[in-house]
């Protein structure tokens, strides 16, 4: 399958909202959690190109801010999360259901990806992944509404696509993510050298994102709760043995709230 061609706007700090480009026309695109509608807007413009729809993964400020003002005049169908009290007139979606943009030639698959919020989707196709702010390069959304085990399950569900999946997450977070991960697992060569890579990226002006499943199969230490490594970096943490995967996940994700570099 043809990889799809997307691209990022920048958006507040370190949000991006993700084009999707129709692979019939790539003057046609979908904006992934519009935040802000203006920098959408801008590059809209500048591209001289037609947003022809709208995907939602939850109901923060940041990744729902614009819809209002960029589907106003437009009547592009918006699709979010059934679950999720977005403020804004959405097509509900829960996990089995498809956002479809049949003219576009763009269909995704809904998964329900509880924590983060409770209402929070995910959206799988063309060999990538729109998962919002539950899976980050290296990192993972903070448990706002969420518990461990939701979460846990819901980071399994992500972790299961196959390895070549582009994950397209909502935030630029990768580095200081891995100085957390590096943390946990110090002698992880691939977060070593991911890192490296990331700083120089970054350096460039690029973007660290989109990374691969693969990747982050690798790096990441909230899709490596069951390795021993992760496990003995917790229990050391915890003071105190953990009995499974969802237990080492809780107080990794406590830990990261806490770490500051
Ligand atoms: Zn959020
Ligand atoms: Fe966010």
């Amino acid at each position: 399958m043809d990889m799809l061609k997307v691209s990022a706007v920048r958006a507040f700090a370190d949000n991006y909202i993700w084009l999707i480009h129709s692979p019939r026309d790539a003057k046609k695109v979908v904006a992934v959690d519009p935040g802000d509608a203006h920098p959408v807007e801008q590059e809209i413009a500048r591209k001289g190109l037609d947003l022809a729809g709208i995907l939602i993964t939850h109901r923060h400020a940041d990744h729902v801010g614009g819809v209002a003002a960029l589907a106003r005049d437009r009547g592009i169908p918006v699709f979010g999360p059934a679950a999720d009290n977005v403020p804004t007139a959405v097509q509900p979606l829960r996990e089995g259901d498809t956002a479809a943009f049949d003219a576009l030639g763009l269909r995704f698959d809904v998964l329900d990806v509880p924590g983060h919020t409770l209402g929070h989707i995910a959206y799988v196709g063309h060999g990538s992944l729109f998962c919002g702010d539950t899976l980050f390069s290296a990192g993972c959304g903070r448990l706002f509404e969420g518990t461990p085990e939701q979460m846990t399950r819901s980071l399994a569900k992500l972790a299961s696509l196959p390895d070549d999946t582009q994950v397209y997450c909502g935030h630029e977070y990768t580095i200081s993510n891995l100085a957390f991960a590096l943390a946990v697992e110090p002698h992880n060569e691939q977060s070593v050298a991911y890192l490296e890579e990331c700083r120089a990226r970054r350096t460039r002006g690029e973007a660290t994102v989109p990374s691969t499943m693969r990747r982050e199969r690798n790096v990441n230490p909230f899709l490596r709760c069951d390795r021993q490594s992760v496990k003995q970096a917790a229990e050391a943490k915890a003071g105190r043995r953990l009995q499974n995967h969802v237990e080492v996940f809780a107080v990794i994700r406590q830990w990261k709230d806490g770490f500051t570099g």
